[in-house]
């Protein structure tokens, strides 16, 4: 049975690129890193916990990515470009076809995205996985929950409910075709890294939607202080998602569906026109879903004008 410095020697040591940034990295009590000068430090963590966060049987390749990928959409929604990862992993015991193909799908994402891993923890105990990122962000380009004003307009990356729909699918709540394309959005998210790197001069407030449209959005509200109007024609869907609604009339997976890790976030209506240019250069595409208002609450104006209130939480609104 190889031991506990043996899988970090093994799996962790050399799994991502080496940044020039990195004075240190594994190996010693501390990590040492140059951040650059005129720059703030982002640092985000998340936990994923086996039976609350995942099952027992996920495909580790598939847990490796997410549980960095959670991190990086973080500092998207702050426009912050990530440097370093560190991964905190407690194991029931030491499983080295688990152990191969988590690394795997973890350094995947780290390579394609830049991100060194410079350290961790590595403990027995009931399998958790927790990764901290950090990223830089240039002195007045983060981006806060807390900067949206009336009269803002609404835009959200990519699509929304997929995750949500293909884990009603997983769970054979729902039989639908092309789950592929669900699946991927539930177990690969793709943290908005380029989007957030082009909007991140514009927007005026961004998050990233991990427990559902209403209740992401409603925090950037409370933040700032204001409410908004979404239009139902213009939420951008996937043809299954478009096909269930069509058929359910249920909008909870697109309102209240978690696990999307799109960009919600706000600009000033005189930039709709930059945006518009921004289109060509977004590798996702991009929605204008509505706007802010100077009164609170969150309104959904359905195809035929009519409005209604939508919980924070949005999802038991609308049975
Ligand atoms: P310490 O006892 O000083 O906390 P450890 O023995 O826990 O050090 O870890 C040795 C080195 O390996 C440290 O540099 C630590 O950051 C790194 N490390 C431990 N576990 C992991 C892991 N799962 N992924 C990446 N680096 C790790
Ligand atoms: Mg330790």
């Amino acid at each position: 049975m190889p031991s506990e410095f043996d899988v970090i020697q093994r799996y962790f040591s050399r799994l991502t690129d080496t940044r020039e940034d990195v004075e240190v990295g594994i190996g010693d009590d501390c990590a040492l890193l140059r951040v650059s000068q005129n720059s703030r430090l982002a640092v985000s963590i998340d936990t994923l916990v086996e039976g609350i966060h995942f099952a027992r049987d996920t495909d580790p390749l598939l847990l490796g990515h997410k549980s960095l990928a959670v991190g990086l959409s973080d500092l998207a929604a702050a426009g912050a470009t990530p440097c370093w990862a560190t991964l905190a992993l407690t194991l029931p015991d030491i499983d080295e076809h688990w152990l191969e193909a988590f690394s795997r799908g973890f350094s995947l994402l780290a390579r394609s995205t830049g991100v060194q891993l410079v350290g961790g923890d590595t403990t027995r105990g009931p399998l958790s996985i927790t990764v901290q990122v950090h990223g830089q962000i240039c002195d007045g380009s983060m981006m806060l929950r807390s900067g949206a004003s009336a009269g803002d307009l609404v835009y959200v990356t990519g699509t929304l409910g997929d995750a949500a729909l293909g884990l009603l699918v997983r769970r054979n709540i729902h039989a639908g075709d092309d789950v592929e394309t669900l699946f991927a959005a539930l177990d690969q998210p793709q943290p908005r890294l380029a989007e957030s790197a082009c909007i991140r001069e514009l927007a005026t407030s961004c998050i990233d939607i991990s427990d559902g449209l209403s209740s992401d959005l409603g925090h950037i509200l409370q933040a700032s202080g204001v409410g908004a109007t979404l239009f139902q024609d213009s939420l951008p869907l996937s043809r299954p998602v478009e096909d269930y609604v069509a058929s359910t009339d249920d909008w909870s997976v697109v309102l209240g569906g978690g696990d999307d890790y799109e960009l919600c976030f706000t600009l000033p209506a005189a930039l709709q026109q930059d945006m518009d240019r921004l289109r060509d250069e977004m590798p996702a595409c991009f929605s204008r879903i509505g706007k802010i208002d100077p009164e609170p609450g969150l309104r959904l104006v359905d195809h035929a004008g009519v409005s209604r209130t939508i919980g924070a939480k949005g999802y038991d609104h609308f049975g």
